[in-house]
């Protein structure tokens, strides 16, 4: 064999020696953060002030620099809406009939929203309820909406490119337009065709308290009065009389054809009680100043959240929600990233700043106020690395990356990933929108490029199925915890990579910048 290959091969043999101590170090971490003692890192709970306080002292051994407002900690101020459920009620309402629906089983309220105590109003069924000015899409165009609430199917039409769609199906997107054409409210029917989370496991958390940031300036939501979420097994009931049925908009979904529009013929009402209250949680900031006299004063963000689910209610007997892989796992590869710059004694142009935010799961409520209230000057954020749940379950031959196509950190992982032998991989169900359903989107929205990953598969292989039974079984279970198989030798080699990214985009000459075709680019000029 070529003396150059042998000499790699040793190097590799070395260095696979360092992966395996790395990736037991950095599992040591994700046993601190999801040990049961943590109750499930609930934003706002003593398991995530605890949480925090861990991450802190590891930040501080790492050698970062305290980067929040009090130390490392960046303290959020959280409004708390809890369901009454006894105390509260829905039904539908048809030619003066009225007919309970079973919260729980026919249908469950969103509290992402202040709702208002009472609403009787008409429902209207608007398709997939999108507005996609790009595309010359209004499904709410022509419709009478005014003082009404409006019933879409989630998912959309596959002419709209998957970035587009992400965006405008966001809860925020959605409820600005129909806000905008008159609606107080919405219902939506998931799809049951691109459910994460099956519906006998969604119930279960329907009953948590909903938080929003309490500096009421940021809410999306402002001006919802009404929100639930429908079972699709029970959505038929809506469509009664409507000369609609549920199943025909289905089979017209899943053939990719238009949508009927019509006024369902029925009024949703509503008796809603909320216990309102307040909570305070945590952000945690570190820093690694940059060496360039000019280029420290920008700044590569590093993030994962630091929240999880909590406790809640039990499943086979099981009531912590430990959030191992959601998102124990990338806060974990935070400290670990954080780590190998130190020991390796790394000399960064720009700086570098590790971030763990809160309130991921009450809708990207931490690092929302972090990229709003930045600890930084908010224009001197040049990427943000985000690191949300993503499974080293099986070695890692190919990444997939969110936002591949979108800013040049697309670029700068495909060479980092060629360096390491790992393929790279498009978003392979870009209906699921994770682009925007995790941190990166808070900065995405500031103008921030970002890059999100997940370990990737080929479709049919059995790394595709060890993914889908993981989403199917363990994703928001209390499952998600110690006792899962973690390939962590992998999980080492993705933080050397990401360690990587973040090395390259640090030392570049150029700030990162959104490809001029990018839907997300527009973001950056406003
Ligand atoms: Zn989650």
């Amino acid at each position: 064999m070529p003396r150059t290959v042998a000499l790699l091969l040793a190097s590799m043999t070395l260095f696979s020696a360092d992966l395996a101590r790395e990736g037991v170090r950095w599992w040591s971490h994700v046993q601190v953060l999801a040990d049961d003692k943590m109750e499930g890192r609930n934003t706002g709970s003593e398991g995530h002030r605890k949480a925090a306080q861990f991450v802190s002292t590891e930040f501080e051994r790492a050698g970062l620099k305290p980067a929040g407002t009090s130390g490392y900690i960046q303290p959020v101020e959280f409004a708390v809406r809890k369901l009454d459920e006894p105390a509260s009620s829905l039904a539908i309402v048809r030619k003066g009939r009225v007919t309970p629906l079973v919260l729980g089983d026919d249908a469950s309220f969103s509290l992402r929203a202040d709702l208002a105590p009472d609403v009787d109003a008409p429902a209207v069924f608007v398709g997939f309820g999108l507005v996609v000015p790009e595309k010359g899409i209004d499904d709410l165009a022509g419709l009478d909406l005014k003082g009404k609430i409006a019933v879409f199917l989630t998912g959309g039409p596959s002419s709209i490119p998957s970035a587009l769609k992400a965006h405008y199906s966001s809860a925020a997107e959605r409820w600005k337009a129909m806000q905008k054409a008159g609606a107080i409210g919405l219902a939506s029917i998931p799809n049951p065709r691109s459910m994460d989370i099956p519906w006998e496991r969604a119930r279960l958390a329907r009953l948590n308290p909903m938080m929003s940031l309490a500096d009421e300036s940021a809410s999306e939501s402002r001006g919802e009065q009404f929100a639930i979420n429908v079972n699709p097994a029970r959505a038929e009931k809506l469509f009664a009389g409507s000369g609609h049925t549920f199943a025909e908009i289905l089979k017209l979904a899943d053939a990719d054809q238009k949508l009927p529009r019509f006024p369902l013929g029925l009024n949703f009402r509503a008796h809603v009680k909320i216990d309102r209250s307040r909570v305070e949680s945590q952000n945690v900031a570190g820093l690694r100043p940059g060496e360039d006299p000019a280029l420290k004063n920008e700044y590569v963000i590093f993030s994962a959240h630091l929240d999880h689910l909590g406790m809640g209610e039990p499943i086979n007997g099981d009531r912590i929600y430990n959030g191992a892989m959601d998102d124990a796992s990338g806060v974990a590869s935070l400290i670990e990233i954080a780590t190998l710059m130190k020991e390796a004694n790394a000399h960064l142009k720009r700086s570098v700043l590790f971030l763990a935010v809160t309130g991921e799961e009450k809708g990207e409520q931490g690092s929302l106020y972090f990229a709003t209230h930045p600890t930084v000057p908010k224009s001197a954020i040049v990427a943000d690395i985000n690191m949300d749940m993503f499974l080293p379950l099986f070695p890692l031959k190919y990444l997939e990356v969110q936002g591949l196509a979108e800013s040049t950190l697309g670029d700068d992982i495909r060479a980092v990933c060629a360096k390491a032998g790992v393929q790279v991989q498009a978003d392979k169900e870009p209906d699921k929108n994770r682009f925007i359903r995790s941190d990166q989107y808070s900065f995405i929205k500031q103008g921030v490029p970002a890059l999100a990953f997940k370990f990737g598969w080929i479709p049919g292989s059995p790394e595709e199925k060890t993914f889908q039974d993981w989403i199917k079984n363990r994703y928001h279970a209390p499952s998600d915890d110690l006792s899962q198989p973690v390939d962590k030798t992998a999980a080492a080699q993705f933080n050397r990579i990401l360690l990587d990214l973040g090395e390259r985009v640090a030392n570049a000459k150029d700030r990162p910048h959104w490809k001029p075709d990018s839907f997300f680019r527009r973001f950056a000029s406003e």
